[in-house]
């Protein structure tokens, strides 16, 4: 077992990431980083990846031209990199597959998983059905009930979801259950992280997985226009889907945005925009912009979409950002409900919540001066029907 870690635990100029991990943690730590290492390069990893990206999520993703609705924000051409399409809904899948082949190959004999509003938990889920591995999804009390149909769906694949009631009963909780249970389990689970967060090395490992996204966009796009885009734009929560869209497109010439929930207001507690609203601090094992209070105490979040509402950005997002490297913008709920439905009506694609908050800001990039544009649509509306049923009065 090696002693140190090999890759780079931080970013950026800001020494953003790290690894904040109590003792317990340490060795399964090292133990999945030198894993991962002799992962990616192996070409039987790589191959059975591939296979299962194509076979089971059902990768390439399309490039859609999104005509009608770059006309009416302004655009002259609007790309959409649909992992709407993966199976199970959105981009969770990509991450969650990947991570249970590694399990696998690590010789694990469980998973654990977190889950706040249960995407990343039926993908999951689904992906331990997929490759014969017992999986445990924590998810907070108050998360299963405000989520139950993706409770349901994850007992259907044979997951076991633990309910969390300490605190507020949401994600944060859930992390702090999960990262608990492995410390007790670490030598028969790997513990599948959702987003591209936590302790070094999860951060690294989640935005590679999710790179599948820019590689595939990048050759799309260049196939169909033969150049690049002038701006690409995603959504951001911990970062996994933005990161995994934008990594591939870092040194070229062209426009970075990605988009936080602005919520419905600008008082601590009522969004979850950290670039602005957050200051340094660590959470759940990563130094990062976070909503705090003067204390340091983890500030409450507020978003109509439940992928974005976590107090922290991930590392390397929050690096890209203090690095001038990505534009962070924020979108309110309502305009995120707007957007969606924009796109409902021109294009005939329900967006998850999540994605309308990227919707949101093109007319903001038409207005500087982008003509086109690669939006990453990071997932389906479906498992947000009943709140853009109320909020938009269907
Ligand atoms: C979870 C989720 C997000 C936010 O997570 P990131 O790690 O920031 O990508 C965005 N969109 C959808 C559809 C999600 O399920």
């Amino acid at each position: 077992m090696p002693s140190r870690f090999e890759l780079p635990t931080r970013f950026g100029r800001a020494g953003f990431g790290g690894c904040y991990a109590p003792e317990t943690l340490m060795t399964p730590l090292l133990e999945l980083e030198s894993a991962f290492v002799a992962a990616i390069n192996d070409p039987a990893f790589q191959r059975e990846l591939t296979e299962q990206l194509r076979d089971f999520v059902g990768r390439p993703t399309a490039l859609t031209p999104a005509p009608r609705l770059a006309k009416a924000v302004g655009l002259e051409h609007l790309y959409l990199k649909r992992e709407d399409q993966c199976h199970t809904g959105a981009h969770k899948i990509n991450n969650a597959i990947a991570q249970v082949l590694l399990a696998k190959r690590m010789g694990k004999y469980e998973v654990i998983a977190e889950t706040g509003a249960g995407q990343h938990g039926v993908a999951t889920a689904a992906a331990c059905a997929r490759l014969g591995l017992p999986c445990t999804v924590y998810m907070g009390r108050t998360d299963m009930e405000r989520q139950a149909p993706n409770v349901a769906r994850m007992r259907m694949f044979g997951a076991t979801v633990e309910a969390v009631t300490s605190g507020q009963g949401t994600l944060k909780e859930a992390v702090n259950a999960a990262l608990r249970a492995w410390a007790a389990r670490c030598d028969r689970a790997h513990y599948v992280l959702g987003s591209a967060l936590g302790p070094h090395p999860f951060p690294t490992i989640v935005r590679s997985f999710q790179t599948v996204i820019g590689n595939e966009a990048r050759a799309q796009i260049i196939e169909r226009r033969g150049a690049l885009p002038d701006a690409v734009i995603a959504c951001v929560g911990g970062g996994s889907n933005s990161s995994g869209l934008i990594a591939p497109f870092l040194d070229d010439a062209l426009r970075r945005v990605v988009v936080e929930a602005g919520g419905h207001g600008t008082a601590l507690g009522e969004h979850a925009a950290r670039v602005g609203g957050g200051r340094i601090g660590v959470l759940h094992g990563c130094r990062t912009l976070l909503l705090q209070d003067d204390a340091g105490h983890t500030a409450e979040t507020a978003s109509v979409s439940a992928g974005l509402d976590y107090p922290a950005l991930g590392p390397e997002v929050a690096a890209w950002a203090d690095e001038g490297r990505v534009d962070v913008w924020r979108a309110s709920d309502d305009e995120a409900l707007a957007a969606a439905l924009e796109l409902c009506s021109l294009e005939g694609i329900l967006p998850a919540l999540e994605s309308s908050h990227a919707l949101a800001r093109l007319r903001d990039l038409a207005r500087d001066g982008a003509r086109t544009v690669l939006l990453g649509l990071s997932g389906r509306g479906d498992k947000d029907l009943s709140t853009y049923r109320s909020r938009l009065e269907l």
